[in-house]
């Protein structure tokens, strides 16, 4: 099957309120190339250098979001364009973050990523840590980020009734936080193999790679 096919038959699929974010990491400018005539215009990528290069040689209409974990030396880089840091999984990066918008004269828009998966590999805050972080007076200090919502990434399971607790909890954290804590709009969850059942647990932002650019080869 061929990008423009897969990426015609996802978007069919997906409810008008929820932006398909699709992540071509690892794959070549040609891919994007033909994800973009079809109309696609916001891409994801998980590593700074790979999103720089992406940035400067494709058409400067397209939306980048950074999606992988980011290291905080590495922010500026990235400044000048992001469009939206979805993994925002420290106060430290957040700090940097507000720092390198600054000096660009911009404002970034961010998404605090949320640990919900039993893995330890991934990253993210507790609830108690977010909480924390909304509710802090040097949280309001920082003027040029703006969090428009959570990311989260489900443990890597067959087990769909664990994922779907799982996404159900970041929900459920969620609607606590923009209820009572900060107008949020923006809930990223779900990936090729779990965004169907993402949006039915109140997604409303899907980062899709391989069910539109096919599998990746690593290295
Ligand atoms: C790679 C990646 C995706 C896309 O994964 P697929 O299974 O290929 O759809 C989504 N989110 C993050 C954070 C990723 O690193």
């Amino acid at each position: 099957m061929s990008i423009s096919t897969n990426l015609n038959q996802i978007k069919v699929s997906l409810p008008e309120h929820v932006t398909l974010v699709a992540v071509s990491k690892t794959k070549p400018n040609e891919a994007i190339v033909e994800a973009y005539e079809t109309g696609q215009r916001i891409f994801g990528e998980n590593k700074v250098q790979e999103l720089t290069d992406k940035y400067e040689t494709l058409p400067k209409d397209i939306e980048w979001h950074m999606i992988g974990h980011l290291q905080s030396n590495k922010v500026k880089y990235i400044a000048p364009f992001v469009n939206l840091i979805h993994g925002v999984d420290s106060y430290k990066l957040l700090k940097e973050i507000n720092k390198r918008a600054l000096q660009n004269n911009r404002i970034i828009d961010c998404l605090l990523q949320i640990h919900i998966a039993q893995e330890q590999t991934k990253f993210g805050f507790s609830e108690e840590e977010i909480i924390e972080l909304l509710t802090s007076d040097k949280f309001k200090e920082l003027k040029n980020i703006n969090i428009i919502g959570l990311m989260g990434m489900a443990t890597f399971t067959e087990d769909t009734i664990q994922v779907k607790q799982e996404f159900n909890s970041l929900k459920h954290l969620y609607d606590k936080i923009s209820s009572s804590y900060l107008p949020i709009s923006t809930l990223s969850m779900g990936m090729s193999g779990d965004y169907q059942l993402a949006i039915e647990c109140g997604s409303n932002m899907v980062r899709v790679g391989s069910s539109i650019f096919g599998e990746r080869n690593y290295p």
